[in-house]
């Protein structure tokens, strides 16, 4: 410990260093002489040592001190808060969530981390460098699954830049409660459909038809809503020639 190396008399500290051999090598002695470069003007106090937080706000060492450090230096006021649906599983909201943030690990993101591909180009379409807007919004394929699930559930063609013109899409439209959340809930599972699709192809090198990712949507919207909403009386047939009109 620091006070059984140094004693300090009224005026003078001395160092006992105890050593059980001599720093004899370059590097020791050159360490030596950094240590006693930098305790040579040090105010050295007797008394018992004690913890200090140092971090600002609250005096004491809380875990929300801790949090309030991090935020600090943040701003935070023009963050997008993502709606959860609860109709939906949590893993395609998950996976909405982090496409929105462009988390997802497509070859844009990869490539930014420091990792070397053979090949950055969408898997969907081949064109352009794989990101989450273009996978899901400019991509070829996407936009013919946005454009047949706009005409499945009757509400106007989409216009998407980002993933979160996506999410927020039903904010200009006049739908009830209960057909705003069918509508989100669509355009998560889509977009879960489309991220399932990308991954076929680049992990199985499965080539996808739209037709049948459409499909895939509305079984799995069925399904989901059906089963989490207090819909339950929704039939196949309706809901597979228009989500909204049964509801
Ligand atoms: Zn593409």
């Amino acid at each position: 410990m620091v006070e059984s190396r140094i004693t300090l008399g009224s005026t003078i500290k001395n160092l006992k260093w105890n050593w059980k051999r001599e720093p004899t090598i370059a590097e020791e002695v050159g360490e030596l002489f950094g240590l006693l470069e930098q305790i040579h003007d040090y105010g050295w106090a007797q008394g018992v040592d004690s913890w200090k937080w140092v971090g600002g706000g609250p005096t004491n060492f809380t875990v929300y001190a801790v949090k309030q450090l991090f935020i600090s230096d943040q701003n935070y006021s023009d963050f997008y808060k993502m709606r959860w649906n609860g109709w939906i599983p949590l893993k395609c909201n998950v996976l909405a969530w982090r496409a929105e943030l462009d988390r997802l690990p497509t070859s844009a993101e990869l490539t930014k981390r420091g990792m070397i591909l053979q090949d950055i180009n969408c898997p969907l379409c081949g064109d352009y460098t794989e990101s989450s807007a273009h996978l899901f919004t400019a991509c070829i394929f996407a936009l013919e699954m946005w454009d047949r699930v706009a005409s499945w559930y009757g509400l106007p063609p989409l216009y998407a830049f980002e993933v979160r013109d996506l999410l927020s899409l039903t904010k200009g439209l006049k739908l009830q409660k209960h057909e705003t959340r069918t509508v989100h809930g669509i355009v998560i599972t889509t977009l879960w459909c489309i991220w399932i699709a990308r991954n076929e192809m680049v992990f199985q090198r499965k080539k996808v038809k739209v037709v049948d990712v459409i499909a895939k949507i509305k079984a799995s919207s069925f399904f989901w809503i059906r089963n989490r909403s207090k819909f339950k009386c929704i039939e196949w047939k309706d809901w597979y020639d228009s989500p909204l009109i049964l509801l």
